[in-house]
């Protein structure tokens, strides 16, 4: 008899929550994770002395607040901080836009640009609450499987009907247009000002290869809109420590439920015997055996990587191939010396302690798309940066920053070829500060260091097949019943006992924990452990 019920492959947030919600349920469970450290995408790494940073993932809103209950994720160190500010800076001569939690305040910034904007925005934001209320429908199940006669499925079916209905028919003709449209024609039925449109669409692009005019990144907007903290809806935070300490309030919680972790310890192989998964082989030879394999690592990695394509039917496997990953982002970590001071909005003030997007126009971000498509990073990116350590002090030295900028496009394939970013990643870095420079005058003089990673890095540091940050593309084909492979949307696969419970599976990528929860709560009722 093995020892454990189950072993996880991956100590990412995904991994820990299913870890959680086995061990809660009495179960013997060991995560295997191969880096020294937890937390996958969401993990927190003092990179240069003093300075902490987020290296990945940046910053927090998804995480479903069931979870951190049932979890008891507080007690175990989650903790999440509202940002108050959206701030685009601008090179026009005005103060450039900030939005905040404050409408009043919003209302007044918008109004410089915009009156009908300024009037309208409070509306939009009441039907993307509206619809996001319904989404959580989906992404708090298991994806309705639309092809099976069976009860229970017929059952999920018809609850999701009744919340159709309930959302009445002008939500659901919009959720439509979500579901179709890009994100710019869906934000031009609200606004009239670009400087407007162009930072909010570029939430509809975040972790695809596709630019805010392209169909169907509407609904990438909605979800980054879904988020929630404190009951507060549509609100982001900063992790304390990092997103590495939701990271680890799962990993304590888990631990504290009884599963077993362990870091610096990569699997190779899923050993499996006649079609059954029986157990792990390691990088350094040693074999562990359990009832199931469970894996947060991403479909490919797991599927292609540790069970081989001469395993699989051949259907699931050009299924796996047609899944979409083409990483598309960049990060570029910056430890300073001094606060950056704005040419816009010069000096200190709270629109440095939110989230800063530089995002100019609709047609900057489609010329940073354009280089893209050709295969080379963007001379111009849209960047989304955050200074955390304004509001949480421990990540840097006193006096001093850390400094995330999270940056789009940095095509994985390069027309060079993907092994061939490291030639290319030092430019890349400079293509950021350049762009930063125009806008941040001192920015130069203050910075100490800096780490760029192009998605190249991405897939080499944080696991992430060609560097996406979803584990495959939030694309509407990629959703639901057909993430990742139609017909094994319910976190199964074609190896009997081994289970998917990444973001690779629904609902998807972002810090959510729903992957983990889900696929936990499946095992729990349909494997034999
Ligand atoms: C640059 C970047 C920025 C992002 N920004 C945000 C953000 O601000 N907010 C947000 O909500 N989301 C963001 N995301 C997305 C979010 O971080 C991820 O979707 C999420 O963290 C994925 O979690 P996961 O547990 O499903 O998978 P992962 O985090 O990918 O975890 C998988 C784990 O498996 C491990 N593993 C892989 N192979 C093996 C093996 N062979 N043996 C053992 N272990 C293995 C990996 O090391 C990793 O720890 C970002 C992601 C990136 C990359």
């Amino acid at each position: 008899m093995p020892k454990y019920d189950a072993i996880i492959i991956g100590g990412g947030h995904n991994g820990l929550v299913c870890a959680g919600y086995l061990a809660k349920a009495g179960k013997k469970v060991l995560v295997l994770e191969r880096r020294y450290v937890l937390g996958g995408a969401a993990v927190s790494e003092e990179v240069y002395p003093g300075f902490t940073f987020s290296v990945a993932s940046y910053v927090v809103s998804l995480f479903r607040p069931h979870i951190i209950r049932e979890l008891e994720l507080a007690k175990h160190g989650y903790e999440v901080i509202p940002m108050d500010c959206t701030f685009t800076p601008s090179l026009n001569g005005d103060r450039g836009l900030a939005r905040w939690s404050d409408p009043a305040l919003t209302r007044r910034e918008v109004s410089v640009f915009s009156r009908k904007d300024a009037e309208v925005y409070p509306e939009f934001a009441k039907a993307m609450t509206t619809i996001s209320k319904f989404t959580k429908q989906i992404i708090d199940h298991n994806a309705p499987d639309i092809t099976s006669m069976k009860p229970k499925e017929i059952g999920n079916l018809l609850r999701l009907g009744g919340a159709v209905k309930d959302l009445g028919a002008e939500m659901m003709h919009l959720n439509t247009k979500l579901l179709t449209m890009s994100a710019v024609d869906f934000l031009d039925m609200w606004f009239e000002s670009e400087r407007m449109k162009a930072p909010m669409s570029v939430s509809g692009i975040i972790g695809t290869f596709q630019g805010v005019r392209s169909p169907g990144t509407a609904y990438v907007l909605l979800h980054h809109y879904m988020g929630e903290l404190d009951g507060a809806f549509r609100s982001w935070g900063f992790s304390k420590g990092g997103t590495g300490g939701v990271s680890m309030a799962c990993a304590r919680a888990a631990e504290s439920f009884g599963a077993e972790i362990r870091t610096e310890a990569s699997v190779s192989q899923i050993k499996v015997k006649n079609g059954k998964a029986v157990g792990v082989v390691l990088e350094n030879g040693d074999e562990l055996d359990a009832k199931i394999i469970i894996s947060n690592a991403d479909p490919n990695r797991t599927l292609m990587g540790m069970v081989g394509e001469d395993q699989l039917p051949a259907d699931y496997v050009t299924g796996l191939k047609r899944y979409k990953y083409r990483g598309s982002s960049g990060k570029v970590n910056l430890a300073l010396d001094a606060l950056p001071s704005f040419k816009c909005r010069p000096g200190e003030g709270p629109h440095l302690a939110g989230d800063i997007t530089i995002a100019p126009s609709i047609d900057y971000l489609e010329k940073a798309y354009d280089d893209a498509k050709y295969g080379a990073f963007s001379k111009r990116p849209f960047i989304d940066m955050v200074i955390p350590s304004l509001t949480d002090p421990t990540l840097a030295p006193p006096g001093k920053h850390v400094m995330s900028c999270f940056v789009q496009y940095a095509p994985y394939h390069l027309k060079e070829g993907a092994d061939k970013w490291p030639e290319h990643r030092e430019a890349f870095g400079d293509a950021v500060i350049d762009t930063l420079a125009e806008y941040i005058p001192n920015l130069k003089d203050i910075i100490l260091h800096r780490q760029v990673l192009s998605p190249w890095d991405i897939e080499q540091k944080i696991g992430l097949t060609e560097g996406n940050i979803f584990q495959g593309e939030l694309s509407l084909e990629q959703l639901l019943f057909q993430r990742p492979v139609a017909g094994y949307a319910d976190y199964t696969t074609p190896i009997k006992d081994l289970w998917l419970c990444g973001s690779g599976t629904h609902p998807g990528g972002g810090i959510i924990g729903s992957s983990g929860e889900l696929s936990a709560k499946t095992i729990l009722t349909r494997s034999a452990i």
